[in-house]
């Protein structure tokens, strides 16, 4: 089977209602049916329902930055699975490095997150990665290996398309700077030996593996080109029309 590249755009708290009308539909009227390449937006909550509305009709599927573990009740502020998928969502993401940082999400909660997931029919957007101390300490394979095993534990599906995994690198994220090619291609091939451990090797094979952290127009055909890059969530880069649009041109071209 072969693994359609999927090009994500992380808009974490960003853009109102009418600058996402703008950016959604300035991608659809740039590309209007890409070839070989799936692309997901990520709004905000409040911009979820209009965004979903806007893109019906076109290839552009919409994602949830976050879900909560309950499925309805007095949890002030939460948003359930089964709301995100009633406002027209496939995906979700799950595990963000700025949830884990921020919201003090623990492996086991995402965990929980990953059940609420599959229990609403949504697609996550598995998010795993080391912070720099824990590269520089030699841990980064440690960290990854158990995000992964305690994010995925239980999980019962074999259908590789009923999940994604993003490798980004805390330290990459919204700095500028990029892992190296060889880093990401190390750490992605361990991340599919990992999946082979956890899950079976048939699915570790098959399910795509997403690079995250300063991916931008200069650098995404490179690592988009890598073996087992099927991918890419992209943060700054996927609020300005041309620059996400570029971004998943070099995804069709490879
Ligand atoms: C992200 O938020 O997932 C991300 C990768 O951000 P950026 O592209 O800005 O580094």
């Amino acid at each position: 089977m072969n693994r359609i590249p999927l090009i994500a755009g992380n808009w974490k708290m960003n853009m109102t209602l009418y600058e996402s009308k703008g950016l959604v539909l300035g991608i659809h009227y740039a590309i209007k049916y890409p070839h070989d390449v799936e692309v997901v937006v990520a709004p905000p909550f409040t911009a979820i329902s209009f965004v979903s509305g806007l893109v019906r009709s076109s290839y552009i599927e919409v994602a949830a930055q976050d879900i909560s573990t309950h499925d309805a009740g007095a949890f002030t502020g939460e948003i359930s699975g089964s709301m995100i998928r009633g406002a027209g969502c496939r995906y979700v993401i799950v595990g963000h490095s700025e949830r884990r940082q921020y919201f003090f999400e623990t492996d086991d909660l995402i965990n929980q997150k990953m059940a609420a997931a599959r229990t609403h029919k949504l697609i996550p957007i598995l998010c795993v990665g080391e912070t720099l101390i824990e590269r520089e300490r030699g841990a980064c394979f440690n960290v990854v290996e158990r995000q992964l095993a305690v994010a995925l534990s239980g999980l019962q599906t074999r259908d590789p398309l009923s999940l994604v995994i993003a490798y980004e690198p805390v330290w990459a994220i919204g700095t500028g700077r990029t892992a190296t090619l060889e880093q990401i291609n190390e750490m992605h091939a361990f991340i599919r030996s990992t999946l082979a451990g956890v899950i079976d090797p048939v699915f570790a094979s098959q399910v795509r593996v997403l690079y995250g952290g300063s991916v931008n127009s200069k650098n995404s055909a490179a690592i988009l080109s890598l073996g087992d890059v099927d991918g890419a969530l992209i943060g700054g880069a996927s609020l300005r029309v041309a620059e996400f649009v570029s971004i998943i041109k070099s995804a069709t071209n490879n």
